[in-house]
């Protein structure tokens, strides 16, 4: 599917001066939770109103949400605030419950894009519906679900489309909750430059402390907006309460964030160049991490030696892998110096660290 500027026309029609905002609890928990923060987010930039009524929980035994009792709380939140709201649907009866109850926007959660046949099921549900419909990435980071989530949605007539970047689980345990893998929603950005991209940096981060941090590279990045999980008692919250905020650190985030509305050339290099640095960011951090990872098995090679009482310094094989990084170098246009300046640098640090290691 080429990209179609017809995705985003639903954004560009609301001409908003600053990023799209959707915020409100992860679950509906009561109708006074619902109203209470709907009512203190009501006078806010906040654009939608969110608030899980169908939970899906990775284990059984949690709190699995109100269920479409919790669309009649959505509705008088809009009767009440003039918000409009949004939900996740998973399948085709919350679809149709969720139409019924005149939900404005309805997002498609991590678990079901890594399912074609739920995808399939959702988008014939939805068939010619002029609702948003945005759609997070699966939990594992493979571009072709994601994308292939918001093909079957168009080819089913959605045309108010647009897509949530929520981060990916993993096996190793990391900072996030779910990692950002950035380069994943640069690929998709590429792909379909006209389609929304949201960021949730709830569900990245697991934890309020890091909300700011990712909001802001998300910005960086030219996202087009945020998904931030709001409660008044984010502590008390039914689920995901690490990660809440309550509606004035939401405020607070939104002011402190930089966003630039300038459209002037000037403000267009400065947009672009933040862009690319924040590109630059996530790849350095990338090579840290990969860093950090290559000496742990140094280490580990270091304790085989000491136990095997091996000499540290292998030369034959070391020459041998330098002659290759270097081939391999080349054909990705790096200098022959460049590699065997950077990887001596490498390899002398696993060598100074098996010394330790076996003289420990
Ligand atoms: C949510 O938004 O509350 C949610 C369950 O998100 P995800 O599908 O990203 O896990
Ligand atoms: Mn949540």
């Amino acid at each position: 599917m080429e990209n179609k500027k017809e995705m985003r026309t639903w954004l560009d029609d609301m001409k908003l001066n600053h990023p799209l905002v959707i915020a409100g609890p992860c679950s509906a928990e009561t109708e006074e939770q619902v109203l209470k923060i709907a009512h203190e987010l009501k006078d806010t930039d906040v654009n939608y109103f969110r608030a899980g009524i169908w939970k899906p929980r990775t284990r059984p035994g949690n709190f699995e949400g109100v269920g479409a009792l919790g669309l009649k709380w959505l509705q008088k939140v809009k009767e009440e605030t003039g918000m409009k709201t949004c939900t996740e649907v998973a399948n085709a009866a919350h679809v149709k419950l969720a139409l019924e109850h005149d939900v404005d926007l309805l997002w498609i959660g991590a678990r079901s894009t890594v399912s074609p046949f739920i995808m399939q099921e959702i988008a014939d549900a939805l068939e010619g519906t002029d609702k948003i419909v945005l759609v997070k990435n699966p939990v594992n980071p493979d571009l072709s679900l994601w994308l292939g989530g918001i093909e079957r949605l168009y080819s089913a007539g959605v045309k108010n489309l647009g897509a949530i970047h929520r981060g990916f689980s993993t096996y190793e345990k990391s900072k996030y909750r779910n990692i950002p893998e950035w380069q994943v929603a640069i690929e998709f950005q590429n792909k379909f430059p006209d389609l929304p991209l949201i960021n949730d940096p709830s569900h990245i981060t697991g934890n309020r402390e890091m909300i700011f941090d990712v909001s802001q590279t998300a910005l960086d990045l030219n996202f087009d907006g945020l998904m931030i999980e709001t409660h008044f008692d984010p502590e008390n919250a039914w689920s995901d309460a690490a990660q809440q905020v309550t509606p004035s650190s939401l405020i607070q985030i939104m002011n402190d964030l930089k966003i630039r509305k300038e459209t002037d050339s000037e403000a267009q290099y400065n947009s672009e160049l933040n862009n690319l640095r924040a590109q630059i960011d996530v790849v350095d951090n990338q090579i840290l991490d990969l860093l950090g990872k290559r000496m742990k098995v140094a280490d580990g090679i270091g304790g085989l030696k000491k136990q095997k009482n091996v000499a540290v310094l292998q030369s034959k094989r070391w020459n041998e892998i330098l002659g290759k990084m270097v081939l391999e170098g080349e054909e990705r246009g790096l200098s022959e110096e460049f590699i065997l300046r950077m990887f001596k640098a490498v390899h002398q640090e696993s060598i100074n660290r098996q010394e330790k290691i076996i003289n420990g």
